[in-house]
């Protein structure tokens, strides 16, 4: 594709895919603006493909929507008692150094700490880096990476002696067998999963159907589509791949060859899994031991790439999960070989760009170790200094204990959303309080951790910022800016660097720093080019890439050294590891069960994940009326016999209590999640679950080796709570004023005490042939006391009800009200207290503009049944075009009446023709796959039973 002049190559800014992205501008209005976003062909990690939420990346940098939700200009409090103030650039960051530099004073360096991000850029936390270890002497710098990669790097750098994952996206290409474990890689790396299809659909060189085992505890898309299935029991990974080795050795499905010449330990290994066998592993993971024999073979049989996720690194036992499954690649030699490898995918952009530059707590830069004198000698050479810290830092769960016992008393967060994030959120948020300096550096006004700033910096976003992310496969990316940066917002190694200044005069005078160490970057490439030389002669050589080259030879791999013509697609492909002897490390792990043990008092087990179209903490895909359309409310997922036993009915009110606190949520039925367990995804924040959030519940206990929370799994108690007083709130509001309402509506539920408050976007379907007129909003209370008076008509207010057109109903004293506002014959706001029965249908005439004749809209104001026979709301499958679940139904059953023998591939080819679901980005095809098969199970169990 010929790039044209208001075309600028980036790269996504959600997941560890790491999609090239060609921006579209346009100048509006005398300023360029982004317009459009397609994916790059040319990038190697997407091929121009793009998932749900990259497709829709230049929709939220729409200027309706960047003028409602961006920081503007730095604001600052000197008290907190008081509101934040704007200030200039100049007084922020003249005060940041004054506090900084008084605590490191008087409490030493380890008094401050910084807490910034995987979505940073590689310069931006080369910076940082390099202000808290080179400049104040602390290793307190730690980021979001460690709730999400730590385990993955401490498994590999255990078992192959390197933080290096060996494989690439091309041995996608290459695998017969796909070993995907703890990853619902359908929703959370959808591009990848649409090459996996592409490579299911194809027979492998010796005339073999590829095939798929998934492991997790929950019947995902990704699980709904596997050739073999492992439900097994939370946290029970470690059996289980023990038991595979145990069966691998038994039937002789190893490569001796391979062991004995490239890995050490396999003598101790082998007599200790003598007891795992998989009968034993199948009463702990509670999967069939014939499936778990079967996985050991195809497993063997191979090339096998392994995918992993959360499901192995957020978890107390993350580093063991992950040696434990990269044994069973050494022991089959399935490493280093085309289609073979342990595959750790990146859930972040850019948290291997991270650790390139040592932005942990326990890193230093260029993968050297800490605890290395020879390593800090190099970086303090580097960086013109005499010494870096030797002390460990404070990792993520570690860093806001300290602040929450006053230890650490400055903190600065960049890039990141704590207080939504972090496990056992609510002493994140006690924390945040009890801080003497909280200093946050967002791009976005609206996070639950803004809040808690007394310094609040803005900063540049996708779009804006320029610089280099690394993707799973260790690829570099350019990411470049096409518009210019939102008001005063600055890019955040600028920031960074400015603080780092003004801070190196005040410490220098107090003779508490070096004034030799440079901070003065006339770019971000100056930035990337001391980084660079860092890398020289370590695993991850770079001095063979340039920005220049980037530019003209496209993405690469590292290591790529000084005269080599290209990065490296695989690594250990010589069965050399990065170990002392060369070889690499099989180490057995005892299977530990999880942290939170399930008991009478908690006895189902809450996992968390993500949403198909939704993103980390939703400051950015939560802009987007229409990223609710698939999942469209938080809710906890459970089993219908659980449900049954406590007598629940889809969409009561239950609290769900852990050992550290309590909230409030709905309850749904799921056939994905087993009796004793439940979910919830990780996206529903304090931002608009206003009453309690997903984090308040989970785990913050960490795996001893890489700190990483198990995030995954938590004891709960699930009780029904009856909560008479209903009211649901929901309307029309003008795009460029939509994100600005749901925030002051937002502001006004805090002030009240109602046990649920939700308060969020309401998708709202498109009019033919128009662009966006609406979005929706929507505002839910269930309360145990009469919702307050002043409260409902606040809200109302917000919504400029045109009162002429209002409809009204109310009975007083049954507790009844209902106001709907009808304007030309469309429905544009509703309030329903009391019996709220008749909410979906009302909502449902809104999202889609139904007309409401005059004469039939008294018959609005009726209780629970539609009276003019609209169909039950439906869930929106493919978001690109909204097509509904129930209209897919309805053609599928249109199709196989037309066909009776169609077979389901052939239904798929013709439901896309006919409807073009995923046909788009192809984020909704295993959910569509999934509902041809339920059509056809169904049509086949009622075929038996007649
Ligand atoms: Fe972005 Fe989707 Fe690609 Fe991930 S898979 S990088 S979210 S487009």
């Amino acid at each position: 594709m010929q790039r044209n002049a208001n075309q600028t190559s980036s790269t996504c800014c959600y997941c560890g895919v790491g999609c090239g992205v060609l921006i579209d501008t346009e100048i509006i209005d005398g300023k360029k603006v982004i317009v459009g976003v397609q994916g790059d062909p040319s990038h190697p990690a997407n091929l121009g493909k793009l998932c749900s939420k990259g497709a829709n990346l230049h929709l939220t940098a729409a200027p309706t929507i960047q003028n409602q939700a961006r920081l503007t200009k730095p604001e600052l409090r000197e008290d907190k008692a008081q509101e934040r103030q704007t200030v200039s650039w100049d007084n922020a960051l003249d005060h940041a150094a004054i506090r900084f530099a008084q605590i490191i004073q008087e409490h030493g360096p380890d008094a401050v700490a910084f807490y910034v991000s995987g979505q940073l850029l590689t310069e931006d936390y080369y910076i940082f880096n390099k202000l808290a270890k080179g400049l104040i002497g602390t290793n307190n710098i730690d980021t979001n990476s460690r709730l999400c990669m730590s385990s993955a790097v401490a498994g590999y750098k255990a078992s192959l002696g390197a933080d290096a994952p060996p494989c690439s996206y091309a041995d996608i290409d290459h695998a017969a067998v796909f070993f995907i474990s703890g990853s619902n890689t359908a929703f959370a790396h959808p591009v990848l999963y649409r090459r996996i299809e592409q490579r299911r659909s194809q027979s492998t060189a010796d005339q073999r159907q590829s095939k798929t085992i998934v492991v997790d505890p929950r019947m995902t898309d990704t699980a709904r589509e596997a050739d073999l299935f492992l439900p097994i029991l939370p946290g029970t990974d470690v059996a289980l791949y023990n038991a595979m080795l145990h069966q691998m050795l038994w039937e002789d499905w190893i490569d001796k060859r391979y062991i004995d010449a490239h890995t050490e330990g396999f003598e101790v290994l082998r007599s200790e899994v003598r007891n795992c066998s998989p009968a034993w592993a199948s009463r702990i993971c509670g999967v069939p031991e014939a499936d778990i024999i079967t996985a050991a073979k195809w497993f063997y049989e191979g090339p096998t790439l392994s995918l992993y996720c959360q499901g192995l690194n957020q978890s107390t036992q993350g580093t063991d999960k992950n040696t434990a499954l990269i044994n069973l690649h050494l022991v089959t030699g399935q490493i280093g070989k085309p289609g073979a490898g342990p595959f750790s995918l990146t859930g972040q952009p850019n948290a291997m760009g991270g650790r390139e530059v040592g932005g942990l707590a326990n890193l230093m830069s260029a993968h050297r170790d800490m605890a290395d004198p020879i390593h800090r000698r190099e970086v303090a050479a580097l960086w013109n200094i005499n010494e870096v810290p030797s002390r460990p830092g404070k990792t993520a769960v570690e860093m806001f204990e300290a602040v929450r016992q006053g230890q650490i008393k400055a903190i600065w967060i960049a890039c990141t959303n704590p207080a939504n994030s972090m496990p056992d959120s609510l002493k994140v948020k006690e924390a945040l309080q009890v801080a003497q300096f909280v200093v946050v550096q967002e791009a976005f006004n609206g996070t639950a951790t803004a809040e808690y700033a007394d310094l609040l910096l803005p900063a540049t976003t996708w779009g804006e910022k320029e610089g280099t992310v690394t993707n799973s496969e260790r690829r570099i990316s350019r990411v470049r800016a096409a518009v210019a940066p939102f008001e005063q917002a600055r890019n955040d190694w600028e920031i960074a660097a400015d603080f780092a200044r003004r801070l190196q005069i005040k410490l220098s005078r107090l003779r508490l720093a070096s004034d030799k160490i440079n901070f003065d970057y006339p770019s971000p490439e100056a930035v990337w080019n001391e980084h660079r030389e860092s890398t020289r002669l370590r695993d991850l050589d770079i001095t063979g890439m340039s920005y220049d080259l980037l530019e003209h030879q496209g993405p690469q791999q590292w290591p790529m050294p000084l005269g080599a013509k290209e990065g490296q697609q695989r690594l250990y492909t010589d069965g050399k590891f990065a170990t002392p002897s060369g070889k690499a490390k099989l180490l057995f792990s005892q299977y530990q069960p999880i942290i939170d043990k399930t008991s009478a008092r908690y006895p189902l087990v809450l996992n968390t994940g993500r949403l198909r179209d939704q993103w980390h903490s939703m400051s950015r895909t939560g802009l987007l009326g229409q990223a609710f359309s698939h999942e469209s409310e938080p809710a906890l997922e459970m089993n219908s016999v659980d449900m049954e036993r406590r007598r629940l009915a889809e969409g009561d009110y239950v609290q769900v209590q852990s050992a550290r606190a309590k909230i409030i949520v709905q309850v749904k039925q799921s056939t994905a999640v087993r009796s004793g367990q439940s979910f919830m995804s990780m996206h529903w924040g304090p931002e608009v679950l206003l009453s309690g959030a997903i984090n308040e519940l989970t785990q913050p206990a960490f795996d001893p080796r890489s700190k990483q929370p198990e995030l995954k799994a938590a004891a709960i108690r699930v009780e029904k709570i009856v909560l008479q007083e209903r009211l649901t709130i929901f309307g029309l509001v003008k795009p460029d004023q939509a994100i600005t309402l749901q925030r002051r509506i937002a502001q006004i539920l805090k002030s009240h005490q109602n046990e649920y408050q939700l308060c969020l976007p309401l998708p709202i379907d498109k009019r033919p042939g128009q662009t966006q007129v609406d979005e929706g909003l929507l505002v839910r209370i269930a309360s145990s006391q009469k919702v307050a008076q002043d409260l409902i008509e606040s809200i109302t207010k917000i919504f400029a009800l045109d009162d002429k057109r209002v409809l009204r109903y109310q009975d007083k004293k049954a507790g009844q009200m209902r106001v709907l506002w009808v304007n030309d014959g469309l429905l544009r706001f509703g309030l329903i207290q009391g019996d709220t029965r008749s909410e979906q249908w009302l909502m449902q005439m809104l999202q889609q503009y139904q007309v409401v004749p005059h004469q039939s809209q008294w018959m609005l104001l009726a209780g629970e049944a539609s009276p003019i026979g609209l169909p039950k709301k439906s869930k929106t499958v493919c978001n690109c075009l909204g097509v509904t679940e129930t209209t897919l139904g309805a053609r599928i059953n249109i199709i196989r009446n037309d066909n009776p023998v169609i077979s389901q591939n052939d239904c798929l080819v013709a439901l896309q023709k006919q409807t073009l679901c995923s046909t788009q980005c192809g984020s909704c095809l295993p959910e569509v796959k999934g509902i041809i098969r339920h059509n056809y199970s169904i049509a086949s169990e009622s075929s038996n039973a007649s």
